[in-house]
């Protein structure tokens, strides 16, 4: 699906995440087809298949539809007990850096913030600082939070071994494992694994039907079934519990029936590519070989100290990115292509030839001063 700006057929290049996605034709016809009830009812036939095919997918008990990825990581915070007690997150986790302090404000945990090899948990730095409830003179940890793909990290994947070994040392402890799998089908992609597979050492999970599988709206959180006993009574203190969601439903049930794995894998690759033409226009750019799943982490230090520059300047050329400080964000997803990677590079090595051309100039003028 395209979608035009400026003049006639001048085409936006929409980098700045996999959440810009517009429903496809085949998603709007399921919309509009959909077969809808009270689903806070288990009335809707369409959540509920929805639901069921999660649980599959997940290899878990229970599954939820919400209505987001931040309400599924608090629901998942309160449905785990965590109260008073202590979160351990990654440092540049979404859960602790980009959802609003929900984890205080409205979970009443603390965050203990432990910082990861690429956004990646070391079990060893995790059993360091786990929390028993025999010391009253602090607060217990009460779940590990793990971020797959991570985000900040540049979509960094955790293995299936680390998984394992992070589960094996909260378990001794008593503490759960929460993964936080916004992206966690371009991890599978990466990995050449299931999403099961990566479910398997988490006591609850998330993923994100608006991201990579270009639904409109949504989020699954899974896990047992008595977790899910408490995760579904707090998704609907905060107001998760929705009514005709089969309109929701109906369009992830679209891309879930339709190779996620496939589509991801071709995210996952049009990212490298993308990191390759930018690492040829200048190696400081982008570590290619970081580069795992479908986000392009571009450091323009060389440039300049603020990335508004680049944004802008990229903008003018038709391509939209994220940027803070001296990194620019791009994120491949289903309404991006080869074309779109191509723009995106000689867009990058335009606006970095202007850039260093004005700086010349700026020399030049000073020099004749
Ligand atoms: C997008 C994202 C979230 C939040 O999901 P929303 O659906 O936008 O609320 C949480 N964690 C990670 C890692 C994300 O990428």
């Amino acid at each position: 699906m395209e979608r035009t700006c400026g003049g006639a057929g001048h085409r936006l290049h929409d980098f700045r995440s996999d959440t810009v996605t517009l429903p496809t034709a085949s998603m709007m016809e399921a919309i509009q087809t959909a077969r809808l009830g009270d689903a806070a009812r288990g009335d809707d036939p369409t959540v509920n298949e929805l639901e069921a095919l999660a649980r599959e997918l997940t290899g878990k008990a229970d599954a939820l539809l919400l209505p987001s990825g931040t309400m599924a990581n608090l629901a998942a915070i309160v449905g785990h007990q965590c109260r008073g007690g202590e979160v351990i997150v990654e440092e540049s986790a979404h859960l602790y850096n980009a959802e609003g302090g929900g984890l205080s404000v409205v979970a009443g945990a603390i965050a203990r913030p432990i910082r990861g090899e690429h956004g990646v948990l070391a079990p060893r730095d995790i059993e360091a600082v786990l929390i028993r409830d025999d010391d009253i003179t602090v607060a217990p940890t009460r779940l590990v939070c793990v971020e797959n793909t991570h985000n900040a990290a540049g979509g960094e994947v955790v293995q299936p071994a680390v998984l394992e070994a992070l589960h094996r040392v909260a378990s001794r402890a008593g503490v759960p494992v929460h993964v936080d799998g916004a992206r966690l089908f371009n991890a599978a992609a990466y990995l050449g694994t299931t999403i099961e597979a990566l479910c398997r050492h988490a006591d609850s999970v998330w993923f994100s039907l608006c991201k990579g599988l270009g639904g409109p709206i949504g989020a699954i959180l899974a896990g047992d079934a008595e977790f899910m006993q408490r995760a579904r009574r707090a998704a609907k203190m905060l107001g998760g519990s929705m009514r005709q969601a089969g309109l929701i439903a109906a369009p992830a049930m679209v891309a879930l029936q339709s190779d996620p794995y496939r589509v991801h894998r071709r995210d996952n690759a049009l990212a490298r590519t993308l990191a390759t033409k930018l690492a040829a226009i200048d190696g400081s750019l982008v570590d290619v070989e970081r580069v795992k799943t479908n986000i392009v982490n571009c450091h323009v230090d060389r440039y300049t100290d603020d990335a508004a520059v680049i944004v802008g300047a990229l903008r003018e050329r038709g391509v939209l990115v994220n940027g803070r400080r001296s990194k620019v964000r791009f994120v491949a997803h289903s309404q991006v292509d080869e074309a779109s990677v191509e723009t995106a590079a000689s867009a990058l090595s335009d606006a970095l030839e202007s850039i260093a051309d004005r700086r010349h100039a700026a020399a030049r003028v000073t020099h004749s001063l």
